[in-house]
């Protein structure tokens, strides 16, 4: 799932970043509700999380612009300690889900986990192809009971190709879901990671859909 972070707290937003990729979630981060709105228009996140405190406009208006053009973009609202006004605001003007600042880490996973499977980004934590399991919420994946050593892209690849059993996925929707927004893409990146995967896979786990892209079969 991608998400878009808006969070002007330099040092709470990197946290984020980095906590949310590592929990498999494509993030994508701005600090402005300009470029919110900006990258919201361009409809390249499936989720957002916004910080109601923004230096340019009001994280409410962030809201209310979206809502009125995106209706089922779920947002969850960010909240400082003292925001009980904003948050009652936030939830009449359509935000998902709320969290008062300062917030676990935990919680935000929890609650992103809910609307990724409303979206159906997500139907299961389990996913179980032949004798390859993938648990989505310990982002592990195991052959015949043993877990592998994955690193965070390959673990992001194989949960996309897992969920998408049985249909293609082309190389850019790979890519897409492997990288946020301006992140440096290799050209070779994706044949890399499938190639390591495969040596971690039973064979023939994954296939190549020549010039097209790959899929794994849904049993
Ligand atoms: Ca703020």
């Amino acid at each position: 799932m991608r998400i878009l972070l808006v969070e002007d707290d330099m040092d709470l937003a990197q946290g984020l970043q980095l906590a949310l990729r590592e929990q498999g979630f494509t993030v994508n981060q701005v600090s402005l509700g300009q470029q919110a709105l900006a990258s919201i228009r361009s409809q390249d996140c499936d989720a957002v999380v916004l910080d109601l405190g923004l230096p340019d406009i009001d994280g409410l208006d962030v809201l209310k612009i979206t809502r009125q053009k995106y209706a089922k973009l779920p947002v969850l609202v960010l909240t400082a300690r003292d925001g009980v006004d904003d948050r009652i605001r936030g939830l009449d003007l359509g935000a998902d889900d709320y969290l008062v600042k300062p917030f676990a880490m935990s919680e935000l996973f929890a609650r992103l986990r809910v609307i990724e499977r409303r979206l159906g980004t997500a139907s299961s934590h389990l996913i179980r192809l032949q004798n390859v399991e993938l648990d989505a919420s310990a982002h592990q994946v195991a052959v015949d009971g043993a877990v592998l050593s994955l690193s965070r892209r390959e673990y992001m690849l194989l949960k996309v190709l897992m969920e998408s059993a049985g249909r293609i996925k082309t190389r850019e929707q790979l890519e897409a879901s492997l990288y946020a927004w301006g992140e440096e893409v290799a050209s070779n990146a994706l044949e890399v990671h499938i190639s390591n995967l495969r040596k971690k896979l039973p064979k023939d786990f994954i296939k190549t859909v020549r010039g097209v892209g790959y899929s794994v079969s849904p049993a």
